[in-house]
């Protein structure tokens, strides 16, 4: 077992993220000391696949030592570099030309960021100068989706939709709406594609005729909402939504901080239906989870006006680390393993990974199965007939959790009985094909 002198300091000193303290101090922390490949060791000596890739990030795998020697290489050279006062470095200057070559349409800008949470914060003082710029200042009420997530900090964590991030918060504003999910499975439409899409658009244009169409200043989406139970919309839901933005002025804006760099398949998400957003957040599969980074990539009408807009005078948005040299570096060698066999691997390990899933579908446990590429979901019901939830006072999420546990798989165990899959997108047949098999003995276990 580890150490009990590491558990106690954790203890006594580490508050973790997105947790009960009071739970975690009486579970205690699983350390983990290493990872190769989608393998990660814990501090017992324990492996596990790492069917989460960390958190939705590690998409290139543990231990690419080309990534350690392009940071390493570049630690050496010039550590930091600020990019305020006119200045750059080599590397985040390649990187964003680079980018701008692959992105959607003419998302030609980019603005980095440390991570996702501030991608989109970023975002949200853009579109406020933006909106001020084109002298629309009373375009200041912001539109979102349920089950939807958009990051930690105090502005995104409004845009957010799960309760935890809420309550206890004062959140959300008062100029931050929401609009139903179009999650399939438990929607009130039923679950036909065309339903959903005319639901969720008849949802958004009543909701932007109650705040008054003059006020809305953007919609922001994710191509498959992630930390809401990986709830994937019908083809043509993006686009359909898409177009509305563009016919009513709104600025659409999609977060793919967790569909970006492969993760779905392509790139960006986006592109599978020819979505071009004004704005596009990404994160995590930027730098696989290596360094922190994102990026806010912002289309040229936007760019232009927020220019224009403010011609002489400094536009006051930047952090110390916006496009650090190190993570930059690492963002560039990430790259070019993704166009080098990593996007192609994903591809056909995502296809393996949906048909296994769709294999447990007979499970007893199972009501539905959904993903795309290297994104997937289970939803556990305790009677599939009428689709009801595993009950949450049983804290299925963290016995589930304990079981794929030691049986040798990390996943990732939403409260209300959803099981989460994002595993490395350079996963072997045999590893996919372990997830797949480790989640049927803990069905079975679990039952
Ligand atoms: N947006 C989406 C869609 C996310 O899934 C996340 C994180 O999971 C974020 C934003 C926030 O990113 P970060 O945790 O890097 O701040």
């Amino acid at each position: 077992m580890y150490s009990n002198s590491l558990i106690e300091l954790d203890r006594a000193h580490l508050i973790h993220p997105v947790a009960s303290y009071r739970s975690h101090e009486k579970h205690g922390v699983r350390v983990l000391a290493s990872a190769k490949g989608a393998t990660v060791t814990d501090a017992s000596g324990k492996q596990l696949i790492d069917g989460f890739a960390g958190l939705w990030c590690v998409n290139a795998g543990y231990g690419h030592d080309s990534i350690v020697e392009a940071a390493a290489r570049q630690m050496r050279e010039l550590p930091y570099a600020t990019a305020y006062f006119g200045l750059g470095s080599e590397p985040a200057i390649r990187l964003a030309g680079e980018l701008a070559d692959r992105t959607p349409g003419n998302l030609n800008h980019v603005y980095f960021t440390l991570g996702g949470s501030d991608a989109v914060d970023s975002t949200v003082r853009f579109i406020r100068y933006y909106w001020n710029a084109r002298g629309r200042p009373e375009r200041d009420q912001f539109i979102s989706v349920e089950q939807g997530y958009h990051g930690s900090s105090t502005v995104g964590a409004g845009l957010t939709a799960l309760p935890a991030f809420h309550a206890g918060f004062g959140l959300p504003f008062d100029w931050q709406h929401k609009i139903p999910s179009h999650y399939a499975y438990r929607n009130p439409v039923g679950d036909s594609p065309q339903a959903i899409i005319e639901a969720s658009l008849a949802a958004l244009k009543s909701k932007v005729k109650a705040i008054g169409p003059e006020r809305v200043a953007a919609f922001y989406v994710e191509p498959i909402q992630g930390s809401g139970g990986v709830l994937v919309p019908p083809k043509g839901w993006l686009k359909a939504m898409r177009e509305f933005c563009r016919e009513h002025d709104i600025l659409f804006v999609a977060d793919e901080v967790i569909t970006g760099f492969g993760r779905t398949g392509p790139l960006f998400a986006c592109s599978e239906e020819g979505v071009v957003p004004d704005f596009m957040t990404t994160a995590k599969g930027l730098t696989s989870g290596y360094v922190p980074m994102g990026a806010v990539f912002m289309a040229d009408h936007v760019y232009e006006t927020i220019a224009e807009g403010a011609g002489a005078a400094a536009i006051g948005h930047g952090y110390t680390y916006s496009a650090h040299p190190v993570s930059a570096a690492v963002g560039l060698e990430v790259l070019k393993l993704y166009e080098n066999g990593l996007l192609d691997n994903g591809i056909k390990a995502g296809k393996r990974l949906m048909q296994g899933l769709e294999s447990l579908r007979n499970h007893p446990l199972v009501g539905d199965v959904r993903g795309r590429g290297m994104l997937a979901a289970i939803e556990l019901v305790v009677d599939k007939a009428n689709r009801t939830p595993l009950p949450a006072s049983a804290d299925p999420a963290r016995r589930i959790f304990d079981r794929a546990w030691e049986n040798g798989l990390v996943i990732r165990a939403f409260a209300n009985g959803i099981l989460g899959y994002a595993p490395p997108l350079c996963c072997t047949d045999a590893e996919i094909d372990a997830i797949v098999e480790r989640t049927r003995l803990t069905l079975d276990e679990t039952l």
